[in-house]
Formats: C-alpha cells, sequence, structure tokens
C-alpha cells in the first residue's frame, strides 16, 4: 500500500487525481494540500485540504508526493519534497532544462518522475514525431488549450521540440529571415523549431505537429477531450516510481 500526498488538490488536475487515488487499489491518499480551498473536506475521507506541505509531509508517512499545482511554485515544492527524502511525481508543466539539472543536484537516494504529459496518445505523439523527423525536414508545432492555462507554450510542445531536435538533421536555421509585420506572428523558438500557442474556451489540451518536405507535409495531432486521459499515466506512475532510477523526465520512460 502506497501512501501519497496531492499538492494542488483543489485545482482542476489535482481534483482528478485525488479521485484517481482514491479508487486505485495498493494506494492511500494520506494527505492534501492546496493555496487553495483550505479546509475543505475530501468527500468520503477524514482528510481536510492544508495549505502547508512540509508541515503534512512533517506528520504523515507519506510514500509518493504527486505535484499539479503552477509552474511559479513547482521548483520550491520539489525541492521541500527531495528535502524530506520523499519521491515524487510531477505533472506540472513549466520545468526547464536549468530545474532538471538542479533536481539531478539534489536528488541523492530519491527517485521523480517528471511528465509534461500523463496522456498516452500525447506520448506516442511524441514518439512518431520523433521518428517522423528523421524524414522530413522542416517542422513546425501548434498547440492548443483552455483558456485558463497559465503557461505558455506548453510543456508538452517543448518536449516535443526537444525530442524531434535529437533526430532532426535538416531543418535550414532560416527562421530569423522572416520578417514579423506583428511581433510573435512567427511563434515561439525552441531548438530551432517554431511553436504556436492557441488559448481558447471550449479546448483542453491538443497539439499538431507538421512536418513539411518537397510536395507534401504529414501531421500528427493528438487531442485530450477530458482530464481523465492523464489518469492512467498517472497510475502508472505511481505503480512505477520505487523501481525508477533517480530522475525519470518523460513518460515515455516508463511504458
Ligand atoms: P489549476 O486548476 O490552476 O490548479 C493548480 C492548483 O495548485 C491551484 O489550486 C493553485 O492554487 C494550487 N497551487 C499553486 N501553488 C501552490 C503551492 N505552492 N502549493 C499548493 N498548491 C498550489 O491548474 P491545473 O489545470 O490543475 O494544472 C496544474 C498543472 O498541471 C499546470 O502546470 C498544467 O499545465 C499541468 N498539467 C499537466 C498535465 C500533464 O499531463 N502533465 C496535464 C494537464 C495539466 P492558486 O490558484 O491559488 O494558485
Amino acid at each position: 500500500m502506497k501512501s501519497v500526498v496531492v499538492n494542488g488538490a483543489d485545482g482542476k488536475m489535482g481534483k482528478e487525481v485525488v479521485n484517481l487515488i482514491l479508487s486505485k487499489a495498493n494506494s492511500e491518499l494520506v494527505g492534501v494540500c492546496d493555496k487553495k480551498g483550505v479546509g475543505k473536506k475530501i468527500e468520503s475521507t477524514d482528510l481536510k485540504i492544508k495549505d502547508n506541505l512540509a508541515d503534512i509531509l512533517d506528520n504523515k508517512e507519506v510514500d509518493v508526493v504527486i505535484d499539479f499545482t503552477t509552474p511559479d511554485s513547482v521548483m520550491d515544492n520539489i525541492r521541500k519534497v527531495i528535502n524530506k527524502n520523499i519521491n515524487m511525481i510531477v505533472g506540472t508543466t513549466g520545468i526547464t532544462e536549468d530545474n532538471l539539472a538542479e533536481i539531478k543536484n539534489i536528488l541523492g537516494n530519491n527517485k521523480i518522475i517528471i511528465a509534461p504529459n500523463f496522456a498516452l496518445g500525447a506520448v506516442l505523439m511524441m514518439e512518431f514525431s520523433k521518428k517522423a523527423a528523421k524524414y522530413m525536414e522542416d517542422v513546425e508545432i501548434i498547440e492548443l488549450h483552455h483558456d485558463n492555462k497559465i503557461d505558455s507554450p506548453s510543456g508538452t510542445s517543448i518536449r516535443t521540440a526537444e525530442l524531434i531536435s535529437q533526430n532532426l538533421n535538416n531543418q535550414e536555421n532560416d527562421k530569423q529571415d522572416y520578417i514579423e509585420n506583428l511581433p510573435g506572428a512567427r511563434g515561439a523558438s525552441k531548438d530551432n523549431i517554431n511553436i504556436h500557442s492557441v488559448r481558447l474556451k471550449g479546448l483542453l489540451a491538443h497539439q499538431q505537429v507538421i512536418f513539411g518536405t518537397e510536395g507534401q507535409t504529414l501531421t500528427l495531432k493528438h487531442d485530450s477531450f477530458d482530464r481523465s486521459s492523464f489518469m492512467p499515466g498517472v497510475a502508472m506512475a505511481v505503480d512505477k516510481i520505487d523501481k525508477v532510477n533517480g530522475l525519470v523526465h518523460g513518460l515515455e520512460n516508463i511504458l
């Protein structure tokens, strides 16, 4: 039985994760933390939302903390959890390469799984994109999310660009030659791959990766229509966290 604390438990993802842990065999919800909804009772339990993660970790036996909070607070949360020698699963986006280097440095014997996207279909889209990059030399990414998403571009699109760039041989470094009549018209750039972010009511989490080569394009497209799409990946991470080696970045590494 794994004792789990959910951080960001009153958020959109956190609420789903709380329900996942409550319904999951071999896991027990032992604490819930959020800046919002403090004092709110979690249905069918005696647990109430508290706002001090360190206090929760000091007062309970905890095997794993699952974090779905905000990009500006996630590193602080990670430092607190590692400091208490507890394993962690992180779905919060906004973690940079510098952050990953710091985590590796401070991790010690702890284990942490960080996944910008826990949806299996999105992970497959990233893997197929990496493969396509060997054969088609030009690519741009369009990521589309609900209008409440604070950060852009999405963690998934950044991770996709990183994976594609490992295989992309020929993408010409010509993006700076374009004239933008409105600043930002050509999107952001990660590893010389343009990323365009759309934020709209009615959307949840979607991405298109469009490859181009002479006379043809290939579009790989993934849609999450419901937050339940992320839960099998989170459940898998809970089951596998003990067995991973140190830091795992990307769900594809535990499939
Ligand atoms: P959300 O609804 O805004 O929920 C985040 C919650 O965390 C809010 O209640 C927020 O409170 C709280 N919070 C912020 N800082 C905190 C802290 N230091 N300690 C405790 N709680 C804190 O956002 P969401 O839609 O659930 O998304 C959460 C994160 O997951 C985002 O980064 C999002 O991009 C990411 N995400 C990842 C995946 C994936 O598969 N990896 C999928 C979907 C979303 P306040 O509102 O008061 O700040």
